[in-house]
């Protein structure tokens, strides 16, 4: 289990500060986005009105934004249907089930994707599988229901193991 597998391409603090700007210039297509933490906090459901405004700007520049997420199809749905953004329910992160849905159903390559997300054990390591490239944020809370204390403690000890071999993570303003 090399910890290489865990490594995300970018280090940004929130969603939004992959701008559309950086998106371009890597000439990204499509976003893949993890919901629980990385689009919405369980205070913040409707997420907040920077993370509104940039899927607009992303939509409205014809970027497509998919959330990719383990989550059931209702949950999801529920979750995402106010921002008029597509998604993909039950994606068996760390595997490649929606990631892989994700793009042969908008017809997207792997070079035209990148992949957001809070976790390391489950949407970085999915990009990876993928060949996909990821973005790594900061989980919006620190206390989440839908995580369990042992997934915090596998991403933390990883976390770690990155650090040591690497040093910090740097979290930039901008992908
Ligand atoms: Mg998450």
């Amino acid at each position: 289990m090399a910890i290489e597998q865990y490594m995300p391409d970018f280090a940004v603090e929130r969603a939004y500060d992959v701008t559309l700007a950086s998106l371009q210039k890597e000439k990204i297509k499509a976003v893949f986005v993890d919901l629980d933490n990385t689009l919405i906090a369980w205070n913040h459901p409707d997420g907040t009105p920077e993370m509104r405004q940039w899927l607009h700007e992303l939509q409205y520049a014809g970027i497509r934004v998919v959330v990719v997420s383990n989550n059931s199809h209702e949950r999801v749905k529920r979750a995402v249907e106010k921002f008029g953004v597509d998604y993909e329910s039950r994606s068996m992160k760390p595997f490649t089930l929606g990631i892989d849905r994700a793009m042969k159903r908008f017809g997207i390559n792997k070079n035209e994707v990148i992949m957001i997300g809070d976790q390391l054990m489950t949407d970085i390591r999915a990009a990876h599988r993928a060949g996909i490239r990821s973005v790594l944020v900061k989980p919006m809370v620190q206390s989440d229901a839908w995580e369990t204390q042992f997934n915090r403690w596998r991403e933390r000890r990883m976390l770690k193991k990155i650090e040591a071999k690497y040093g910090p993570i740097n979290y930039q303003k901008e992908m």
